[in-house]
């Protein structure tokens, strides 16, 4: 934070707190060089990315929701915790890259599919049967079928 005394770039924070308004940070903070003290607040950004849903409606992204499914999936399987958050650090970039702050989670459950395809076999069936909601074991096998003809070809 550049100081407005006399334009020196580094500072040490001296005192953090809420702010009266909510989502605000209030930080003391003193300048390196001149040593005089000055005040900056922080927001947080409050809007928040979403996902919408196969019916229309939207919910929050959320990296621990995703995190937790993926952890779930890969329970006991030897696919290191750097690789899930490579996926959700993905995901979100892709979800904020969108210029309507939104993106299907048709295309989302894709790409985790995708990734997990090629990280843990075992994971990725036990996603996709959350993820795609197989309407019967019928339609879970054909998907297991493809995924066995995939390994042998
Ligand atoms: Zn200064």
């Amino acid at each position: 934070m550049r100081c407005p005394f006399c334009g020196y770039i580094e500072d040490k924070v001296v005192d953090s707190r809420a702010g009266k308004v909510a989502d605000t940070i209030r930080r003391r903070r003193e300048c390196m060089k001149c040593g005089r003290r000055f005040t900056t607040y922080e927001r947080i950004d409050e809007i928040p990315y979403m996902v919408v849903k196969k019916d229309g409606s939207r919910e929050k992204f959320d990296r621990q929701k995703i995190l937790g499914g993926l952890l779930k999936a890969c329970e006991k399987r030897p696919v290191p915790m750097s690789k899930l958050e490579e996926i959700v650090d993905e995901l979100e970039s892709y979800v904020a890259e969108s210029p309507d702050r939104e993106r299907p989670s048709s295309e989302l459950g894709g790409m985790v599919m995708d990734r997990l395809r090629k990280l843990d076999k075992v994971a990725y069936v036990r996603f996709a049967s959350v993820y795609l909601d197989f309407k019967d074991v019928r339609e879970f096998m054909d998907e297991l079928q493809e995924l066995l003809k995939a390994k042998t070809s």
